[in-house]
């Protein structure tokens, strides 16, 4: 009798609880469990379960109805709604559509012991209820590097007054951020350079390639012809459109004819490796945008100046970086108002904080949705 208590009591136990799968690792990470539920009558999962058990990336696409997962540095794309997911350019079938309720999403638990399995053989197994996991690959965004624009021989723009240069307000406001982003984030920073020294556009790109880096910002004043223009606008990659655009293209782009040789050095950074870079950032031109954007509404929000604006352009400092690459102008630094802003150093931090606050809004909004 009190057998078949116990009996009646698991049984209770079993029906109540959500069931879940355990991930072992081949290295020594402790187990996770993923959790699943029910729904209309089919077992499920919360999709960020993936981000808990692979450290998966995973970014809502809602105008195209569908979920960018990456996991293992490799991205499927699941159309939410639908049973069908790709990966590469092969269509693989769930059985089951993936869905969202109340802005949460689901997979089938299909996706985990039979779609894992056969997409990343080397990787995930999966036999009677564990799985088998190598280490999972971190693609969050963990390394920024700043690059304070010009530097020792190319002051880059001078002032309406003829005594500021652009080298040493972006170096200022670059170790500020700096300081901001070590002590408020776990991001790693790295600087193209910390003190007034040359680097070229190259070295700067090649940096941050090196380095591994996630994110590329590249901190300048701007300069015109005319002093009466003034106010921020954030760049990224793409081939210049406006007038304006194609000014602030050359002025950048200038220091590779007047610093490092000439129509030689010009025509080296226009040879194919370019080109090829080129077709890299555009793989990152979505993330670049959204980057921009954020950071163009933080800087202008945050001090009194004319909002010029996100903009495209090809600059050369941003075509050789494999990762989200902006360009921030943050003033015109010939409007004689805008230089004397410029120069006040409570005025900089203003700048970097700004910066600071977009940079961490990007990561969260890049590293996972809720
Ligand atoms: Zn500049």
């Amino acid at each position: 009798m009190r057998r078949a208590v116990f009996f009646f009591l698991f049984l209770v136990y079993v029906l109540s609880t959500d069931a879940s799968l355990r991930v072992e690792y081949n290295t020594s990470l402790a187990p996770e469990i993923i959790n699943t539920e029910k729904i209309e009558g089919e077992e499920y999962f919360n999709v960020f379960e993936l981000n808990k058990a692979f450290k998966a990336h995973i970014k809502e696409d809602i105008l195209d109805q569908r979920l960018k997962i990456n996991i293992y540095d490799n991205q499927l794309v699941v159309l939410i709604n639908a049973s069908y997911l790709f990966h590469g350019n092969k269509l693989y079938n769930c059985g089951q559509p993936v869905l969202a309720r109340q802005g949460k999403y689901y997979l089938p638990v299909s996706f985990l012991t039979d779609i894992l399995p056969l997409l990343y053989p080397e990787q995930i197994s999966y036999d009677s209820n564990v799985i088998r996991a190598a280490t999972p690959v971190d693609s969050s965004i963990r390394k920024i590097v700043i690059d304070p624009g010009h530097g020792g021989k190319d002051p880059g723009a001078v002032g309406f007054s003829k005594e500021n240069y652009e080298k040493d307000i972006v170096l200022r406001i670059a170790l500020y951020l700096k300081k901001l982003l070590r002590e408020k984030t776990d991001l790693d920073v790295v600087l193209t350079r910390e003190s007034d020294d040359f680097v070229s556009l190259q070295e700067r790109t090649q940096l941050a390639n090196r380095a591994n880096a996630d994110l590329f910002v590249s901190l300048h004043c701007n300069a015109n012809l005319s002093n009466k223009v003034n106010g921020i606008e954030v760049y990224y990659l793409s081939t210049a459109i406006t007038d304006e655009d194609r000014a602030a293209e050359a002025l950048e782009n200038s220091v590779v004819y007047d610093f490092e040789g000439g129509e030689e050095a010009v025509k080296r950074y226009d040879d194919l490796a370019f080109i090829l870079a080129d077709m890299a950032q555009n793989e990152q031109l979505v993330e670049s945008y959204e980057l921009s954007s954020i950071l163009q509404n933080n800087l202008v929000s945050s001090v009194d100046c004319r909002n010029n604006g996100v903009r495209q352009a090809n600059f050369y400092v941003l075509r050789g970086a494999y990762m989200p690459a902006v360009l921030v102008e943050l003033g015109y630094l010939t409007n004689k108002e805008e230089e004397k802003k410029l120069i006040n150093e409570s005025y900089q931090d203003k700048l970097a904080q700004a910066i600071y606050h977009g940079i961490k809004n990007f990561k969260y909004k890049f590293d996972q949705i809720q």
